[in-house]
């Protein structure tokens, strides 16, 4: 079973490796986008970690819609609402129950995932966060360690792929050779699972 402490320990743990890797994510953004991807996800995930010490939200779901919610507000380019989309709605599949099992929280995030595809139009392919994130989600259910490395492999897995979403698409072309960022912190989110797990 999954408890309120393992939720927070997975955002905390997200926040510290975010801010430990924020320049190489924002060095990857930079041939292929607006080198902000790092910054933006440190503003972000420092906000998270602030707001949950703050209102102590007593429930998994809690945690990952206040999560998804403080993203929204904080981070501003294209992966602030996508990312938050994405806790906020796993939260809310996870509803109010003190204690999750982890074939609710594989089911939980696949919802989180299909409004991430919903609401930015991507799929498989496209060289985003979701070649990061379909393959995790698709693995879940073989532990967490399993779906970090699907998601780096996912993740690695973008850099020959033509970019069809997202700043990266404006280079066409171009955007071949490079590993997506935003895949690459989504590798980041999954690998904090197995580290929150202990
Ligand atoms: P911005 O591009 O606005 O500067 P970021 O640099 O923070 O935002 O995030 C860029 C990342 O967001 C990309 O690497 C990609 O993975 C992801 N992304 C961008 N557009 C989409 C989309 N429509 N669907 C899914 N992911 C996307
Ligand atoms: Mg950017
Ligand atoms: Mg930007």
């Amino acid at each position: 079973m999954l408890d309120t402490d393992f939720f927070r320990r997975w955002m905390t743990v997200t926040a510290a490796s975010v801010d430990r890797e924020a320049d190489r994510l924002t060095a990857l953004d930079s041939p292929i986008g607006d080198a902000d991807h790092g910054s933006n996800l440190r503003r972000g995930f420092t906000a998270v970690t602030a707001a949950l010490e703050e209102e102590s939200p007593e429930t998994p779901g809690a945690v990952l819609t206040l999560a998804g919610r403080r993203l929204i507000s904080t981070v501003g380019g294209a992966s602030g609402p996508l990312y938050g989309t994405l806790l906020r709605r796993t939260g809310k599949a996870l509803g109010d129950a003190a204690e999750v099992d982890e074939r609710l929280f594989a089911e939980a995030l696949r919802a989180g995932v299909d409004a991430v595809m919903q609401l930015g139009g991507a799929a498989p392919g496209d060289k985003t966060m979701i070649d990061a994130l379909v393959p995790a989600v698709d693995r879940l259910a073989d532990g967490f360690g399993a779906a970090r490395s699907a998601a780096e492999q996912g993740a690695e897995a973008t850099t020959p792929m033509l970019a069809r979403k997202g700043r990266a698409s404006y280079l066409g072309e171009r955007s071949i050779g490079h590993q997506d960022p935003g895949a690459t912190s989504s590798a980041l989110l999954i690998a904090a699972l197995a580290e929150a797990e202990g």
